[in-house]
């Protein structure tokens, strides 16, 4: 079914850079046969599943949306993969992202466009703007994505579907191609809430091949969608639906807020004081990490090989020339001098001390609140083109979503209405640390 239904929309949606029908299948065919002989069934037993790019697969091409990774075959699995492989989940393919995920609408591919399923002429979001819009598009039953500043919750916002921000360091990150290893991410992208709950569930577990990945204890994720929020502290903070939020979108966070209050909890207007800070501080901190994480890229270790050159330094600069498209680069310029002797303690030890700032507004916030709710992005999706030109306003729209990244807090996006354009709008709501128990909770409630 799922890729009957690819057939017929993927040449719109353009979801897909990588497709794996012949073993999909064969496993399929395999799993069926398996039906009814008493076994146990994992937990997503059947499911075909559309995983983002840059979650390394083996002997399945992972290019990260980069032509520098164009003829990547991995020889191993993510940690994410192998327990989604436990679990008994058919990956069906693999999705088009913003290169290295760098972008908020997927236009920073080095290899196609993929289009909004709800309208072709705007952006499905980024950079897991693949991922989302195959369960937008019904191509997939679940999908990951990753999110290192607002990449899972705001492609999910932009496609109407649910999209799910782990904490920091809940999920593995063995496999997962890094941009900025400090923030990065796994996460799953689902039609509905409940089955965010199932894919976490199968996700979440300390991995020592990660040095961050925490040692706590896994909640029941699906026992706690019990539909109760009687009582629940929400925080709304004044800064998320001030200046810059579309009206639109203002008002379908402020009806979903009523749908709360209506359902018992308790919402309160609360203040995250350094929320300006938190794009200049994140747009230091993410291409820094990114500049020395991509510094592997030399045309030796892995991908494309520049054929042109004469000499190593040649052959390194021809390699990178060639294979980072121009939002890469203009990442690694940013990062290289922000990490550069003399102006190392201006930007990046600075936003780092920003960072600590940002992470204590939250702590605050969290001593009275059980959750905070705000909108996901300040606007619904654009029209295709429309900031590609312009970093600095494209990087404005991820207002919403670094904050809980430089925090490191867990948050999901569930589809809150319509604008007038008629794009879905999505609804943030954030958590403490490791307490994806009440965000799903709340979330399904809300639904
Ligand atoms: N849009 C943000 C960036 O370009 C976030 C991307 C992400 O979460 N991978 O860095």
């Amino acid at each position: 079914a799922s890729f009957k239904r690819i057939q017929e929309t993927d040449e719109t949606v353009k979801a897909f850079l990588t497709l794996d029908e012949d073993r999909a299948k064969a496993k399929a065919k395999q799993l069926d046969e398996q039906l009814g002989k008493g076994d146990e069934m994992g937990l997503l037993f059947g499911l075909p599943a559309a995983i983002k790019d840059n979650i390394v697969t083996e002997n399945l091409k992972t290019t990260c949306g980069s032509k520098l990774l164009a003829n990547y075959d991995p020889i191993y699995n993510a940690t994410a993969m192998d327990r989604l492989s436990a679990a008994e989940a058919i990956v069906i393919g693999k999705t088009n992202m913003d290169e290295f995920g760098m972008g908020s609408s997927t236009e920073n591919s080095g290899f196609q466009l993929t289009h909004n399923p709800w309208n072709p002429e705007y952006v499905p979001g980024g950079s897991s703007g693949g991922s989302a819009a195959a369960i937008a598009a019904g191509q997939a039953y679940f999908a990951l994505g990753t999110d290192t500043g607002g990449s899972i919750r705001q492609p999910a916002s932009f496609c109407g579907v649910v999209g799910l921000k782990p904490t920091y360091g809940l999920v593995s990150r063995f496999g997962l191609v890094a941009y900025a290893s400090s923030f990065d991410v796994i996460g799953p992208i689902t039609k509905n809430v409940e089955d965010a709950a199932y894919v976490l569930s199968v996700l979440a577990a300390h991995d020592p091949y990660d040095s961050t990945s925490a040692e706590v204890e896994i909640p029941d994720y699906i026992s706690a969608l019990t539909g109760e929020v009687k009582g629940l502290k929400v925080g709304v903070p004044k800064e998320l639906l001030g200046e810059g939020i579309d009206p639109d979108v203002k008002n379908g966070v402020l009806e979903a807020l009523k749908v709360l209050e209506g359902l018992g909890a308790i919402v309160e207007e609360v203040s995250l004081p350094h929320t300006e800070y938190a794009v200049p501080t994140y747009y230091i901190l993410a291409p820094s990490e990114a500049s020395s994480n991509l510094a592997r890229y030399d045309g030796v270790r892995y991908g494309v090989r520049a054929d042109n050159a004469d000499n190593l330094i040649e052959m390194y600069k021809e390699s990178r020339s060639h294979g980072f498209g121009s939002e890469v680069k203009r990442r690694i310029m940013l990062g290289t001098y922000a990490l550069s002797s003399g102006y190392y303690d201006a930007y990046y030890k600075k936003a780092q001390k920003v960072r600590t700032l940002i992470k204590q507004d939250f702590d605050q916030l969290f001593a009275k609140y059980d959750v905070i709710v705000g909108p996901t992005a300040p606007t619904t999706a654009f029209k295709m083109g429309e900031k590609v030109s312009d970093p600095l306003t494209m990087y404005l729209n991820d207002i919403c979503t670094v904050p809980v990244n430089l925090a490191g807090i867990p948050a999901i996006s569930v589809p809150c209405g319509f604008a007038q354009n008629g794009m879905p709008i999505g609804l943030q709501i954030m958590g403490k640390h490791f307490d994806e128990a009440t965000v799903l909770r709340v979330a399904h409630a809300f639904e």
